[in-house]
């Protein structure tokens, strides 16, 4: 059987470097460690730090209590107010907010200032979407289908700022521009998608079209590797969404001569590793 692996499968550089940024207090800080909310989508990995003493802070009521410590912002980032409530109370922060995401952070400082209203292209409840939500004003908005824009209450020459969830599909964000750049409203759109989630989904989506199953490789609540399904399943109908190797059914790829497989940007290596080489082997 062919095995094609994408190049562009498993963590990307701000995954990576929120990870390194985790060890590397685990090994320094010698003062409790926190994170807010898990620091990536991927169970093993928070899994594995929570048992070298790791705790993930699940609400902002807890990161209020907090007298003592070290907080880290993940790649996601957050909204202002969470850096205001750590400075407030002393607690040190070690930021690994994506600096692609630090971008976007800026953009909605910038263009509120210039009297923009923000729009958002992406996922209203995904934490991103959030924490660029609080770099905004209490007037940005979140846009994720086209009927959205359909019924937005903006009167004509309203003037806009599109921005992107950095791991929103690619050819869904054109789809919403085109749609914006057809209303009357005076619209800047800064294409706000990174790259590294282009890339993935651009091979993933050429790999699906050549074999004869699919397996993705992510956390279930990871939205980039979603995606990632979405788009090899309507290029391959055999595409398998697993976790880790335990959730793949052998009887899925037992006939077939070709399998590709890609992961999302916050699977680690080991983990695609030990699929590649299992599918390799068995079959
Ligand atoms: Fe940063 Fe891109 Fe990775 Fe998101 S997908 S953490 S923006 S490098």
């Amino acid at each position: 059987m062919e095995v094609i692996v994408a190049k562009t499968a498993g963590f990307c550089f701000g995954v990576k470097r929120a990870v390194d940024k985790v060890y590397e207090q685990i090994e320094h800080a010698g003062k409790p460690i926190y994170t807010y909310g898990p620091i990536i989508h991927n169970e093993e990995v928070v899994k594995d730090f929570e048992e070298k003493g790791v705790r993930v802070i699940e609400s902002e009521e807890e990161l209020k209590a907090l007298r003592d410590g070290i907080v880290i912002i993940r790649s996601h980032g957050v909204g202002k107010h969470v850096y205001d409530i750590l400075e407030e109370n002393g607690i040190e922060i070690v930021d690994a907010t994506c600096p692609f995401v630090k971008k976007i952070h800026k953009i909605a400082q910038e263009q509120n200032q210039a009297g923009r209203r923000l729009i958002i292209i992406g996922n209203e409840s995904h934490p991103e979407v959030q924490g660029i939500k609080g770099w905004g004003n209490d007037n940005t908005l979140v846009v994720e289908t086209p009927d959205q824009v359909d019924n937005l209450p903006f009167s004509e020459g309203e003037k806009l700022c599109i921005v992107s969830q950095t791991t929103f599909n690619y050819k869904k964000f054109q789809d919403l521009v085109e749609k914006f750049s057809k209303t009357r409203y005076d619209i800047l759109v800064l294409n706000t998608i990174c790259n590294a989630t282009q890339e993935r989904q651009v091979e993933a989506r050429r790999i699906a079209s050549e074999v004869d199953a699919m397996i993705v490789v992510g956390g279930k609540t990871s939205s980039n590797t979603q995606k990632l399904y979405e788009i090899c399943q309507k290029e391959c109908k055999n595409t398998y969404y697993i976790q880790t190797l335990g959730d793949l059914d052998p009887e899925c790829i037992s006939s077939v001569r070709s399998v590709g497989i890609t992961a999302g940007a916050s699977t680690p290596n080991h983990i695609i590793e030990e699929v590649h080489t299992n599918v390799r082997v068995k079959f």
